[in-house]
């Protein structure tokens, strides 16, 4: 019989020489390699250099007793399983044996039937030893390299630039890089098991965490990325997405956080540039247009079709300058923080009603009905730039117009209550496919297709809208449907009510 590996060595200890051949024959025919020795000291020095996995040993043989021979034996390996071979009148010395660690016992005389069986338990025996070590060795191999796994992954999110941290379902961090720790400015010996607002100030960010981590976004990139800043010259952007189990339950959040503040600094400085250009741009341009209006009014009469054609264009497209520059100006203010800074109180319907009439006449030369819906009472004033207001309307009735085909409907209505005023403005035109509806407020972004083809814009005029209205803390939403028309809804906090 072979184990799994190796052949099995037994050695046979015994004076008699018809036993030793006895058991050697039958334990060669059972695929064993065997060695003999007649007397305990000779079975010693054989195993100086031989190590048997099983020894059968005469207890009564001249020399060393054979109950020192297995205790010396199992001094040198305690592995080796000693079964002892006993005459029937020493019965009890073998049970003597067994006791101080014998494995079994073959009694004198025996037949070759009883030597298989008790040499077949004893290999079986060592066969089970052996897969259960081979086992264990397994097991600890894989533990060693799931640990070395495990420490590599860690090595490597220790290392990264970027900020990492890890919330549970209940928002609790599990686990933070140092460069996090380095990032937010935290003490260096910051421990995760906290909640994320106990480590990061804004909410922006610890909102976007809870609401990840509790499965509002099941789909990798739906989070949006937040900017925060940490000081007044040090940005950081957020990302973050859902941490799945294998069958897609949500487990947490994972947040990784990098350094904007060069970005945002080369941002400033291009603002600032653009500012200082329109600016500069923006008189001569001024000039320009009065002076075209004066030829064109001059030459009426005298100038050929053609030429009064080519002046009202230049007029046309110097006015399209003008716009421009005004747009980027604002742009160049709201980014610097410098809009809605003249807050007064208001009466929201008021000047929206006003707004309104002054653009009857733009909406009229399209034939657009443009009316405006008012609430049944008067809302509570509140506290705002009217310019800035005036800007936030007049950019989205503007759009309405020019988006809306000739003969279209465009509904501007004032609501609210004490928390909010809700202002909608809604059109029958064009409508915008919802794929451009995420980046139509985007600098410069505009929507090209056959309908708008013709119609001039500087794709920043929702930009400018959505900027204000950040700054106010207020929001805007869009709802539209190709073919069918549009409605922008604004909600303007009243925190800042002045009633
Ligand atoms: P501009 O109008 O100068 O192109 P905006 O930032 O105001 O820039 O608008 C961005 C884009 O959004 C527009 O180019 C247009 O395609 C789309 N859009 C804005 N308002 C409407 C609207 N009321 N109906 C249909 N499309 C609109």
């Amino acid at each position: 019989m072979k184990n799994s590996q190796q052949i099995m060595k037994i050695l046979v200890v015994d004076d008699e020489k018809d036993i030793r051949d006895g058991c050697e024959r039958i334990l060669i025919r059972m695929e064993c390699e065997v060695k003999k020795a007649s007397r305990g000291e000779e079975a010693l020095e054989t195993m100086e250099t031989w190590r048997p996995s099983i020894v059968f040993l005469d207890l009564k043989m001249p020399g060393i007793d054979g109950m020192e021979v297995l205790r010396r034996i199992h001094e040198k390996d305690q592995d080796i399983l000693v079964i002892v071979i006993t005459g029937y009148a020493t019965v009890e010395t073998a049970i003597e044996a067994m006791k101080k660690g014998a494995y079994d016992f073959v009694p004198k005389p025996f037949e070759p039937a009883q030597l298989r069986i008790v040499a077949g338990r004893a290999i079986e025996k060592l066969r089970l030893r052996q897969e259960a070590l081979e086992l264990e060795l397994k097991r600890q191999r894989t533990l060693a390299d799931l640990g070395k796994e495990q420490s590599r992954t860690r090595t490597i999110i220790e290392a990264l630039p970027n900020g990492v941290v890890v919330t549970n379902t209940e928002g609790q961090v599990v686990l933070m890089n140092p460069a996090f720790i380095r990032h937010l400015g935290l003490p260096p010996d910051t421990q995760p098991g906290n909640f994320m607002k106990d480590y990061v100030s804004d909410e922006g960010v610890v909102n976007l965490a809870m609401e990840i981590s509790q499965g509002k976004f099941t789909e990798p990139d739906q989070a949006p990325a937040v900017e925060f800043a940490l000081s007044e010259d040090k940005y950081l952007m957020a990302r973050g997405r859902p941490v799945l189990s294998e069958d897609g339950e949500c487990l947490g959040a994972v947040v990784v956080m990098h350094d904007v503040t060069a970005m945002k600094m080369l941002d400033r400085l291009k603002s600032e540039f653009v500012a200082k250009v329109s600016h500069e741009l923006r008189s001569p341009l001024a000039t320009i247009r009065e002076q075209l209006a004066l030829v064109i009014q001059g030459v009426v009469d005298e100038a050929s079709e053609q030429d009064q054609y080519l002046l009202s264009r230049a007029k046309d497209k110097t006015q399209s300058l003008i716009d421009l520059i005004g747009d980027l100006l604002d742009v160049s203010r709201i980014e610097c923080g410098s809009v809605a800074q003249q807050p007064v109180p208001l009466q929201v319907e008021e000047l929206l009603a006003s707004i309104v009439d002054f653009m009857k006449a733009k909406a009229g030369a399209k034939k657009q009905s443009l009316d405006i819906i008012l609430p049944p009472a008067p809302l509570p004033k509140m506290r705002m730039d009217p310019m800035a207001l005036e800007s936030v309307v007049g950019n989205l009735v503007a759009n309405a117009i020019n988006y809306t085909p000739d003969g279209g409907a465009i509904t501007v209505e004032v609501g609210g209550d004490e928390k909010t005023i809700k202002v909608t403005v809604a059109d029958t035109g064009f409508g915008i496919e919802e794929k451009h509806l995420a980046s139509i407020f985007d600098k410069f972004y505009r929507v090209k297709n056959d309908k708008t083809r013709f119609i001039t814009g500087t794709g920043l005029g929702l930009s400018i809208v959505k900027g204000i209205l950040d700054s106010m803390g207020a929001t805007i939403s869009v709802d539209s449907e190709v073919g069918k028309g549009s409605r922008f809804t604004v909600l303007l906090p009243l925190e800042e009510s002045c009633d």
